[in-house]
C-alpha cells in the first residue's frame, strides 16, 4: 500500500515515510517506529505509534 503523502508545507519536497526497527522492543518504552521525514528540507514529525497516525499528523501539518 503506498501511503499518500502531501509535500512538505516548508519547501515543497517529497516527503518519506521511514520505519525504524531498531526501536522496536525497547523495554519500557512504547513502540513509536513511524515517522515522516521532508527529503529535501529535512523537517519530520515525532515519532509516532502507527502509520495511519503519522500520515494524519504530517498531512494536517501542510495545511497550517
Ligand atoms: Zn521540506
Amino acid at each position: 500500500m503506498k501511503a499518500k503523502l502531501k509535500p512538505c508545507p516548508y519547501c515543497g519536497g517529497k516527503a518519506e515515510l521511514y520505519k525504524t526497527e531498531w526501536e522496536l522492543g525497547k523495554r519500557g518504552v512504547p513502540n513509536h517506529p513511524y515517522w515522516i521525514i521532508c527529503t529535501k528540507c529535512g523537517v519530520n514529525t515525532q515519532p509516532t505509534g502507527t502509520k495511519r497516525a503519522v500520515i494524519k499528523c504530517w498531512n494536517r501539518r501542510t495545511k497550517e
